[in-house]
């Protein structure tokens, strides 16, 4: 039995960060219009010349480049937007990731082969709304994250032939997939321009003005609950602290790794993980896991295995990295999305370093120190290909010197024993890593 395997869509932040995801598994890449996508500030696609080489580089791998403007415009954004859509258009992305319904009509009239996708932050959330944008001649409608896996099988049953496209791992906003104002109150920064500062992620600290004998505001200690005055019979809400703060505002973030049988079984069309701004490491451990699951998925079901796939090992990648505490989003019914804890729950693994080049004469790996690492260590060496024990033979610290240990923001080199069994390939996006991370450590 043949099954569709549904492409799986990274983020590209910058042009090392795409290369990394391509290198990991994934099948197309989307990266942000510069000044009019929603990470406008962080993107690492400056300019023309920064899209050029990425669509030329990600072609020249046989896989898709989709170019995301999907800033909300105001009428001054609307010629120069139109400007830079035209400019972008020679480039010949696969597709543009549009939001705004104005741009999304204007595209089909100027340039009526260019592929447009509907973005998240049009929250398309039902088949009559697919139906419409169908018509309209997009091609792709990404869903809100706020669907169930049941309402997306009856989009797909009603409208066949539009493709849909579901996040499967990320961050996900408090608003519904965005349109949220609360970085504007909070940091004057404009979420829908591009702007958004996090604000619903970020830890809070209750204050309060204990009158004009008091200087300024003072700091409450204790637990404090928020209860609607209106509605008693409301579980309150606790504002529990820890030392950072409250984040009570902050959602887990989406992990829908053990819906990917499903969601492959349902013929969807594209898997897309969140995350422009997050690390290589973490970018690449997160295709990885992904890659897996949907290669795992598609042979399960060609095979006619009823059993759900084996996703031991994509699990496992995620081990090694560090999240607000996972949720399956919406795709299986409502659950609390928020944390229950206030920490950020540390991963099981860490990264230690990243790989920059390997010398094959001494055997040795110059490398980017993330995390501090010893010659005790038990390390993994991570690449594309998989992962493999290595053992430490010695290490250099930036200066050239021996080193029991390499300490992170500096760079350092890695002599390892010949374990023989783990392959060199694409060593240029190897890391190592280990199983065991302090909790000071950091996979971001
Ligand atoms: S503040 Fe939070 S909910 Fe609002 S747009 Fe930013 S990330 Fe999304």
């Amino acid at each position: 039995m043949s099954v569709k395997k549904p492409e799986l869509l990274a983020p590209a932040g910058d042009l090392t960060r795409m290369k990394y995801a391509l290198a990991y598994g994934a099948d197309a890449v989307y990266a942000g219009q510069p000044a009019f996508s929603l990470r406008a500030r962080e993107n690492g696609f400056k300019n023309l010349d920064d899209l050029a080489e990425g669509v030329a580089y990600v072609h020249g791998q046989g896989k898709k480049f989709y170019l995301t403007s999907n800033v909300i415009p105001r009428n001054t954004k609307v010629e120069p937007f139109q400007k830079a859509l035209l400019a972008a258009l020679e480039l010949k992305p696969d597709a543009l990731i549009v939001a705004d319904p104005g741009f999304v009509g204007w595209l089909r009239k100027v340039s009526p082969q260019t592929e447009v996708h509907l973005s998240v932050q049009a929250n398309t959330t039902n088949y009559l709304t697919a139906s419409f944008w169908k018509d309209l001649g997009v091609r792709r409608i990404i869903l809100s994250r706020e669907l169930r896996l049941s309402e997306i099988l009856e989009i797909k049953e009603r409208v066949p032939d539009l493709e849909l496209e579901v996040f499967v791992h990320g961050a996900v906003c408090m608003a519904m997939s965005g349109r949220c104002m609360l970085s504007n109150w909070v940091t004057r920064r404009d979420a829908n321009q591009g702007a958004c500062d996090n604000s619903c992620r970020m830890p809070y600290r209750l204050y309060a003005n204990e009158g004009p004998q008091c200087e300024g505001y003072k700091e409450h200690e204790g637990e404090f609950f928020l209860q609607r005055t209106d509605r008693p019979e409301l579980q309150p809400v606790a504002l529990d602290e820890d030392t950072w703060g409250t984040y009570f505002m902050s959602s887990r973030d989406l992990c829908a790794l053990d819906v990917v049988p499903e969601l492959v079984r349902a013929g969807l069309d594209s898997f897309k993980i969140e995350g422009r701004t997050r690390s290589v490491y973490y970018l690449s451990q997160v295709v990885r896991a992904y890659r897996m699951a949907i290669d795992a998925s598609v042979d399960a079901l060609e095979s006619g295995d009823s059993l759900p796939a084996d996703l031991k090992d994509a699990r496992h990648a995620l081990d090694f990295v560090d999240g607000r505490g996972f949720m399956p989003g919406f795709l299986k019914g409502p659950l609390p999305q928020n944390y229950e804890s206030t920490h950020v729950e540390a991963p099981s693994g860490c990264v230690c370093a990243q790989i920059l080049d390997y010398d094959a004469q001494s055997r040795s790996f110059r490398v980017n120190v993330k995390n501090q690492f010893s010659m005790d260590d038990s390390l993994e060496f991570m690449t594309p290909e998989g992962m493999s024990l290595c053992k430490i033979s010695s290490l250099k610290n930036f200066r050239g010197e021996d080193a029991d240990r390499l300490n992170p923001g500096t760079e350092g080199r890695v002599f390892i024993q010949d374990s023989g069994d783990f392959s060199l390939k694409n060593v240029k996006f190897g890391f190592f890593v280990k199983r065991t991370c302090p909790n000071s450590g950091t996979n971001t």
